[in-house]
């Protein structure tokens, strides 16, 4: 037996150090990549569930390696949150969105609000939003035109600073947006409280569209948010049947493969009148 135990801390350790030096590699590799422009953002539209217009986009960020490889954000964002550089990246994605957005309305393109995400760091990172007003005021950008993506789990947390914060952004005029909503314990009792512009429903929703019990919960969400005023934008739609569900049921706006997948910004482009 104590053969075995030693044989199992052995495979344990080895495990644990390989899970280091992993991430101070993706560590050390983040700082070249962020001095070579490896990541970007790629634009994925949203569209308005009635007229099929594009009414915005959501902002994604993409690794692109030097062998040409995508790296999708499952594989490095985990890591970046571990050692805190996610405050980095989402800061440059900001930036990055708000320089493209200038480099749009100075061709003189209809443009359109472009979310960007925010991890839970940044959020409680006293610092992040006057760093993000000053950006906005570097490019002389709107704040209407770069909405804030908050993940639902964030509700977990200190809920009172995390109105509070909310409250400043919207003093700023940024508009929140609640992503992956429904997937956390917390959604009902905190629609009362926290003032969300937008609640994105998860994809894992969508998902049961053509289950009874699925519909009937979409449906209930779907009132919940008309009710209370919120604007209500479904997650991960890619069939058909899914989406003619959520325009019988009035969702407003559609954001999913059925539509369109994330793409770079010359090729979101020519979407923008
Ligand atoms: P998310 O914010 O929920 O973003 C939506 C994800 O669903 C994206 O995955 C998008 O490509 C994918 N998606 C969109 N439509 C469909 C569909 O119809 N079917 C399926 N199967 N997937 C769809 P992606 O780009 O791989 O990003 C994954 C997650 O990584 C994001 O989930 C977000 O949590 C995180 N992330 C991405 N970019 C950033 C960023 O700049 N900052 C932070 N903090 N997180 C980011
Ligand atoms: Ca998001
Ligand atoms: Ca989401
Ligand atoms: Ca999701």
């Amino acid at each position: 037996v104590k053969n075995q135990l030693h044989n199992y801390y052995a495979f344990y350790n080895e495990e644990l150090k390989k899970r280091i030096i992993h991430n101070k590699e993706m560590e050390d590799r983040m700082e070249t990549a962020l001095a070579q422009h490896e990541f970007c953002a790629y634009y994925q539209p949203k569209y308005d569930t009635e007229t099929k217009k594009i009414v915005g986009a959501e902002a994604l960020v993409r690794w692109i390696g030097k062998d040409g490889k995508i790296v999708p954000p499952s594989d490095f964002i985990p890591v970046f949150e571990e050692n805190g550089l996610i405050v980095v990246l989402d800061e440059f994605m900001f930036r990055e969105v708000c320089r493209q957005q200038r480099q749009w309305i100075d061709e003189g393109r209809e443009v359109v609000p472009v979310s960007v995400n925010l991890s839970r760091y940044n959020i409680f990172y006293s610092a992040f939003v006057q760093k993000y007003q000053n950006i906005l005021e570097e490019y002389k950008i709107p704040p209407e035109l770069v909405p804030l993506e908050i993940t639902e789990s964030v509700m977990s947390e200190d809920q009172e600073l995390l109105k509070n914060i909310i409250d400043e952004l919207h003093e700023i005029g940024f508009s929140v947006l609640m992503d992956d909503f429904g997937t956390g314990y917390s959604s009902m009792t905190m629609l009362s409280s926290m003032p969300i512009d937008v609640l994105k429903l998860d994809k894992s929703f969508v998902d049961d569209i053509g289950d009874n019990r699925g519909e009937k919960i979409i449906r209930s969400i779907i009132e919940l948010s008309r009710s209370l005023g919120i604007h209500l934008t479904a997650e991960g739609v890619e069939t058909e049947q899914q989406y003619e569900f959520l325009k019988k049921l009035q969702c407003d706006d559609i954001q999913g493969y059925y539509f369109a997948r994330p793409m770079p910004g010359d090729e979101f482009e020519p979407l923008l009148k």
